[in-house]
């Protein structure tokens, strides 16, 4: 059903860009600036870090959307069309984009997908999860939320600055030099995240939602139990999981259980009850609120924010 939607609203879509031959109110047509559009927070994030004012920036999911369920606008596909990078996440979630690139033509775009970037895993369904429903399907599929990974990040910014680069050649210097600084930024955020869990009590977290972070916990030997797979949207969990956490935490004295941005967190405060743990927003960057966006809010500062309730979860005191 799904896909018949996505045909359908592409098929409009393309028919949209065949009739209006696409003026634009979706940014200065006229700008000669590098034009990047992204799909969700990260990517975005990283271009304007590299960027600065010398690029255009679109995001295409709003602030507080819900990225696994996106439905393109017209103003989006023009964004597209005009732009000269492309980047998405390559995963499930985005198999729209390239469905709308092959139905504008996108000889003149570069596509860049953050899956194809980093060494992927795959989407895991670990013991005492509620299966529920996958937004994306019965298959086997890899985990998109590669950025959650910040070594991942620093390897993604990387490729998005030299693609920057070749198609900007006069603000090239100024890219790289942007992109060196974050990129060392983010280095020292990884490395303190490393601290952190080698202080670690226990290295296990236990996330009372849906889990999208396979590659954060890969990157530092964190083990994980959660309510639900990666992406999926079952909210109704299963009492034999609720429990299963439930032990979990006790068993192994685990002082804070985690929800992501966007959740009730119901799961997560029921398990806080019934053990005295902390239930605590573990924030996966998908996207951010529109408050968060117009605060010109980072992913850099989310995942410092996710460093602190970290310690909390794997019990490092700090002072
Ligand atoms: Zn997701």
């Amino acid at each position: 059903m799904k896909k018949i939607k996505i045909i359908l609203s592409v098929l409009i879509l393309s028919l949209f860009i065949g009739l209006c031959g696409c003026s634009t109110d979706n940014g200065d047509e006229n700008s000669t600036k590098l034009k990047i559009v992204t799909t969700i927070f990260p990517p975005y994030d990283f271009a304007r870090q590299i960027g600065g004012d010398k690029a255009e920036i679109t995001m295409l999911v709003t602030p507080g959307g819900e990225s696994h369920a996106y439905e393109p606008t017209p103003q989006d596909i023009t964004a597209v069309k005009n732009c000269d990078i492309f980047i998405c996440s390559g995963g499930e979630s985005d198999v729209w984009t390239g469905k709308i690139l092959s139905a504008i033509g996108s000889e003149d775009i570069d596509v860049i997908s953050m899956m194809d970037c980093v060494e992927t895993v795959e989407e895991e369904h670990s013991e005492g999860m509620t299966e529920g429903v996958s937004v994306h399907g019965e298959e086997t599929e890899y985990d998109e939320h590669v950025w959650t990974s910040i070594r991942n990040a620093e390897i993604i910014s990387d490729v998005i600055c030299r693609k920057m680069a070749e198609d900007d050649s006069e603000n090239a210097e100024i890219y790289r030099k942007n992109a060196d600084e974050y990129i060392k930024r983010l280095n020292e955020l990884d490395k303190d995240y490393e601290k952190a869990v080698e202080k670690a009590k226990n290295k296990v977290l236990v996330f009372g939602d849906r889990f999208p972070f396979r590659y954060l916990c890969r990157d530092y030997g964190l083990e994980y139990y959660a309510a639900f797979p990666g992406c999926s949207t079952s909210t109704d969990v299963s009492a034999v999981t609720v429990s299963f956490l439930i032990n979990k935490v006790r068993e192994l004295s685990i002082p804070a259980v985690y929800y992501v941005e966007f959740s009730a967190g119901k799961v997560a405060e029921v398990i806080s009850e019934e053990t005295g743990a902390q239930a605590l927003l573990f924030h996966s960057c998908h996207t951010v609120s529109k408050e968060d966006f117009e605060n010109g809010v980072t992913y850099e500062q989310l995942m410092r924010g996710n460093l602190e309730v970290l310690e909390r979860g794997l019990g490092v005191e700090t002072n």
